[in-house]
């Protein structure tokens, strides 16, 4: 099984992706997750990324491509993998097919998960994720039992850098010009699957499943 999951920031793919890891066992594989990792390891590329990111902008491409080309050759995804934030531009989309097409694999489908835009500010405004585990926190929708702590681990939840107002207009505005057009691109291709993404998160995932398995 090899997915991508596809949607503008806040509407749930990294929830959707950790559901179907857990359901189906192949591997959630997060670029903005290995990236927030490598600047806390304060390595080169996490550095450099951090500038874009913090703004809203998109990590140039070849830092992804390199990243990702890494990343799915590892034993774990052998079976498949849940691609969550990854290919977020046309170029990108492209040099995932090529690098496919040279191991003999292929993307069995690509869900596009949609939310209206006013509801994806509210999302991201108020969220928290915990640094140990990933697992998503909201002040209005899933507050936290005891503020600032995992309830699933104790980990230390904190705010991401990039979700402030101005930096959430940014990323929706990135999405719209580099991300939307994925879905051309796959509709072409002849697996996309578009999901409502609103109601809760167990709704969005049964939709979510009926259209992979
Ligand atoms: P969201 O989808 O909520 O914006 P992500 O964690 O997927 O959150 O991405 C956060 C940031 O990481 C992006 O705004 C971007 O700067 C960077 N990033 C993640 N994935 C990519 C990618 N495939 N290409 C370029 N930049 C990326
Ligand atoms: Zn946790």
């Amino acid at each position: 099984m090899r997915l991508i999951l596809l949607g503008p920031p806040g509407a749930g793919k990294g929830t959707q992706a950790k559901m179907l890891d857990e359901k189906f066992r192949r591997p959630q594989v997060s670029t903005g997750n290995i990236l927030r990792k490598s600047i806390q390891n304060g390595t080169e590329i996490g550095n450099r990324a951090k500038i874009f990111m913090d703004a809203g902008k998109l990590v140039p491409d070849d830092v992804v491509i390199g990243l990702i080309k890494e990343r799915i050759v590892e034993e774990d995804c052998r079976a498949g993998f849940i691609l969550d934030g990854f290919p977020r531009t046309i170029v990108q989309a492209e040099r995932l097919t090529e690098t496919l097409d040279e191991m003999d694999l292929s993307i069995d489908a690509v869900v596009d998960i949609e939310v209206e835009g006013e509801e994806l500010v509210g999302r991201l405004t108020g969220r928290s994720t915990c640094i140990d585990c990933g697992a998503m926190f909201h002040e209005m929708s899933r507050p936290p039992l005891k503020a600032s702590v995992c309830d699933s681990c104790e980990g230390e939840l904190c705010q991401r850098e990039d979700d402030k107002e101005d930096t959430i207009k940014k990323r929706l505005e990135v999405y719209e010009q580099e991300t939307a057009p994925l879905k051309e691109y796959y509709r072409k291709q002849g697996n996309l699957k578009t999901v409502q993404g609103s109601g809760s998160v167990e709704d969005i995932f049964s939709r979510v499943c009926a259209v992979v398995s």
